[in-house]
């Protein structure tokens, strides 16, 4: 088949669509590291699990011997208003580089809440109301989780609270209010509202908040209001799994035109869009079936991957969640002011911490003001105004396909496009006007949060 025989955009049929989920953890020789007791240091329990989290999320995030997990045709129906995802021939972007290289994205920008966040939200406001609950607590940073599960809590008549980091409460009034649209309810934080928010106010008065601090609050409000449960829009083991329907319609599109990629790139925020986009190529990797080269993306103000300890951490700042094993930063690392591109979170996703230590995929780092300078050249040619996240796996793309102009190599170049940037503007202008830096942590920063890493064995 020549290469013009293949559409601009390849869409599944309906019927072609994943109706099982892949959990890549079956395939893994080396599984990721039990979630555990920060007071027992003891693996988590269903039990334990159970009074935070849906009690079929529990499940899900325990089950490491399971390839596929059954998609329930509620949430397949959901999936399909926004769902098969276009793959799409990046024909205008070769041509304008003039590389030999093919290149194609993954598009999850296409709903309302502008990112692949929906996928797994209405998987878990689908758990959350099968079970009889009232309501659901999260917390959101930049607000496109916030703005996915609010969008998924109405559809399903949950309740459902968001503790929104206070700088972009105040930053991204447009986010707050999509969510209000949906019925949400938003509140800045540190809040006075809970605790532990009282406390972190006291401690660090006048404070901007953080992901860290608003999972606390999330969580405790979770735990102390009858009928509520905390919901997560990444790191956990069951949001990759909600994920790999980004990787299964990929595998099957691109098996459909009998195309092979050579890499698989995506951003690495706290992994799931990642984690889900890779897991087939991976597990098929694992089994000795194909070899990819399988690439994470992550800013250098927040280089988790790339000069993190793989140890056990916090994922909270107040230190009320479970332990996890996973590349962390320090619970306490808040990625510079003038880092505007999101991906923020001080650790990583567990499955894909331990199959980077495996070695079974690489990470590269790079610095903002480069990921808005390939969000641009994206924009200009291929018509999506790309998110910065989703930009930095862009940057890395475009570095590859510029390679191949000096190798001349044909590499078949597959990567993630996450989502929209509409509410990132000001991020946009920050980069036009010329006044955005790329602020690298040093050394010595980093080992200060690193003495902050719980004594775990
Ligand atoms: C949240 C988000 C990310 C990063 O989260 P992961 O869990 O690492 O996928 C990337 N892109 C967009 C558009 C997002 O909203």
């Amino acid at each position: 088949m020549t290469a013009k025989e293949i559409p601009y955009k390849i869409y599944l049929e309906e019927n072609e669509m994943p109706k099982a989920w892949y959990n890549v953890r079956a395939d893994m020789v080396n599984k990721p590291a039990p979630l555990i007791h920060p007071g027992t240091h003891q693996p988590m329990t269903l039990e334990e699990l159970s009074p935070v989290f849906c009690e079929e999320l529990c499940k899900q995030e325990l089950n490491d011997t399971d390839p596929y997990i059954e998609i329930p045709e509620e949430i397949r129906d959901f999936y399909k208003m926004y769902r098969p995802s276009p793959l799409i021939r990046a024909y205008c972007l070769e041509e304008k580089l003039g590389t030999p290289a093919k290149i194609y994205y993954k598009f999850e920008g296409n709903n309302t809440s502008g990112s692949h966040k929906l996928n797994s939200a209405i998987a878990q406001a689908y758990y959350a109301k099968q079970q009889g609950l009232k309501g659901v607590t999260t917390e959101t940073g930049a607000g496109q989780w916030g703005t996915a599960l609010s969008m998924a809590c109405s559809y399903f008549d949950l309740d459902c609270k968001v503790f929104m980091v206070k700088v972009s409460y105040e930053q991204k009034p447009f986010r707050r209010e999509v969510m209000r649209t949906y019925g949400a309810e938003v509140t800045p934080s540190p809040s006075t509202t809970t605790e532990i928010g009282k406390k972190i106010l006291e401690e660090h008065p006048g404070t901007t908040g953080s992901l860290g601090c608003a999972i606390s609050e999330a969580v405790e409000v979770a735990t102390s209001t009858p009928g509520y449960r905390y919901v997560l829009g990444s790191v956990l083991n069951q949001v990759l799994l909600h994920q790999s329907i980004i990787g299964l319609e990929t595998k099957a599109a691109l098996d459909k035109y009998g195309i092979v990629p050579d890499m698989v790139i995506g951003c690495a925020g706290g992994g799931s869009n990642l984690g889900g986009l890779i897991s087939p190529f991976m597990g098929e990797k694992i089994r000795g079936e194909a070899d990819y080269r399988i690439i994470a993306v992550e800013p250098m103000s927040c280089p988790s991957f790339t000069r993190g300890r793989y140890a056990y951490d916090f994922c909270d700042t107040g230190k009320v969640c479970p332990l996890a094993k996973m590349y962390t930063l320090g619970s306490g690392f808040i990625p510079a002011p003038n880092h505007a591109g999101g991906l923020r979170y001080h650790g990583m996703s567990p499955v894909l911490s331990q199959l980077y230590d495996d070695g079974l995929m690489e990470a590269i780092s790079v610095p903002q003001t480069e990921v808005f300078a390939a969000a641009e050249e994206f924009a200009r040619v291929e018509g999506i105004l790309p998110a910065p996240e989703s930009s930095h796996a862009i940057k890395v793309a475009l570095d590859e396909a510029k390679k191949c102009i000096e190798t001349g190599e044909e590499k078949t170049i597959v990567f993630g496009l996450t989502g929209t940037g509409y509410f990132d503007m000001v991020a946009y202008e920050k980069f036009h006007n010329g006044t955005m830096d790329d602020y690298i942590p040093t050394d010595e920063e980093l080992e200060k949060y690193f003495e902050t890493l719980p004594p775990v064995e």
